[in-house]
């Protein structure tokens, strides 16, 4: 199968591409990205898409998470590491608490360009080019800063592999043990009501653990997980760089990631990104927001999923607290009569955000679990499967969501504010959604 060249994507007028000034360079950058090693191996990406077969049969629940955009600067040991013990925490609760496998999922390692509703963003009377994520321009507010540079397309590979490259020794080396999961839950989490939560279940797990070695069971599982790494397909020229022909299978895979996700504001059926990501054999998902019709649906499943095959097609819906439980039914209902075979992820957080008062960008927790009820809700009266969830966070204690166990006001945003994009929930708010799911899937 042949994959579309550049220039005939670029022919389509895709959404929310950066405007470089000299085409040189980014010839240059493309050419050196074209020579560099894959990310991720084929055979990874075919696993992961059993895996979410799985989900959408009804076997297993998907846990994606991480920040809305990573930077350079956060390509730190202790940023990882906290991202990663985070979800580690989360998956555990959700696969003792519900007793459900959990298909884990990194918003990381490639998450760095950002589609943007305005292009220019003004300050005190000065307006500039929007941020579109490291990948593209700078974050800080000056006229050089924010001219696109190709550069950092380079750049995006190697934060992703050095990134992946430390989630890949945490994850086999030890760190993700199941007998490290007291470890997990150090710090300041500890403290907190959930953190004690947490640690009563992970003495009952650790009892269980103890009971399986005495009785001589030790299995592989208990002693490594598997991880995978996601990001949105946004700028062409680094995700068409990234794609390569398998040798084993003669087949295109986007290397840059484990799994990609084309955004709400570029899933036009007729533009750059659908058809990219129609070429390529990676598992893959498409945001919905509240404007999607069920044929919109439909015309995205044939064009991204002609075999209809499991796991390789995930709708990540994203309609609001206010609107799922109204505007979701038709959609599944539509799609699930069609016969579509598809994984139904609810991210929370993008139909959720508003700015407060102080001018900070936020979510309420409450909205949050409100649309994750929501979602469940409507999976549960249709006899569908809700599958999984799709949430921003940090491992940090960020003040950046409001609510939660904590009660974070509208008045301590400004504490520690750290997101160049989206507010993130913060370790605790992101353990507490993690108990309150596990009690939405037992029932
Ligand atoms: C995002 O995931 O950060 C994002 C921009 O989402 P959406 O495409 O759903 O708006
Ligand atoms: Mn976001």
């Amino acid at each position: 199968m042949s994959i579309p060249d550049l220039e005939a994507l670029h022919a389509l007028g895709p959404a929310q591409q950066p405007t470089y000034p000299d085409k040189g360079a980014v010839d240059a950058a493309v050419a050196r990205l074209r020579t560099m090693p894959p990310l991720v191996f084929a055979g990874e990406c075919d696993d992961l898409t059993a895996k979410i077969a799985a989900v959408t049969r009804g076997e297993a629940f998907l846990l994606q998470g991480g920040d809305c955009a990573e930077t350079f600067a956060g390509v730190t040991a202790d940023n990882v590491r906290n991202k990663l013990r985070v979800l580690l925490q989360m998956a555990v609760v959700l696969t003792y608490a519900a007793s459900v496998p959990v298909v884990k999922v990194g918003r990381l390692a490639g998450q760095y360009a950002k589609p943007r509703s305005s292009d220019f963003e003004t300050r005190d009377g000065v307006t500039l080019p929007a941020y579109r994520g490291d990948a593209v321009n700078g974050f800080d507010f000056t006229s050089e800063a924010r001219i696109p540079d190709p550069q950092r397309l380079v750049d995006v590979y190697n934060s992703s592999a050095a990134t992946l490259n430390l989630v890949r020794a945490f994850v086999t080396g030890g760190y993700a043990d199941l007998r490290q999961v007291h470890t997990w839950n150090t710090d300041f989490v500890r403290e907190s009501p959930v953190g004690q939560q947490y640690e009563a279940m992970a003495n009952e797990i650790e009892r269980a653990l103890t009971f399986m070695k005495a009785i001589g069971a030790d299995p592989d599982e208990f002693h490594r997980v598997d991880f995978h790494s996601s990001h949105e397909a946004l700028v062409l020229e680094y995700e068409h760089a990234l794609t390569r022909i398998d040798s084993r299978t003669d087949l295109p895979y986007d290397v840059s990631g484990h799994f990609v996700w084309i955004g709400e504001r570029t899933r036009q059926l007729d533009n750059a990104h659908v058809e990219l990501l129609s070429h390529i054999r990676n598992p893959i998902g498409v945001k919905l927001g509240p404007t999607t019709t069920p044929d919109d649906a439909l015309a995205l499943a044939a064009k991204l999923n002609p075999q209809n095959e499991p796991g390789r097609l995930t709708f990540i819906t994203r309609f609001g607290a206010g609107r799922i439980r109204d505007g979701l039914p038709n959609l599944v209902e539509k799609v699930t009569a069609a016969g579509v075979e598809v994984a139904w992820v609810c991210d929370p957080m993008h139909g959720n955000t508003f700015e407060a008062s102080s001018g900070y960008k936020t979510r309420r927790f409450d909205d949050v679990i409100d649309e994750v009820q929501g979602f469940f809700d409507v999976h549960r009266s249709l006899g569908t499967w809700p599958g999984g969830i799709h949430v921003e966070l940090t491992g940090d204690d960020v003040t950046e969501c409001v609510g939660g166990g904590e009660e974070l006001l509208e008045v301590d945003l400004g504490h520690r504010y750290e997101s160049v994009c989206d507010p993130r929930l913060n370790r605790v708010q992101s353990l507490e959604l993690a108990f309150l799911v596990a009690e939405m899937l037992r029932k």
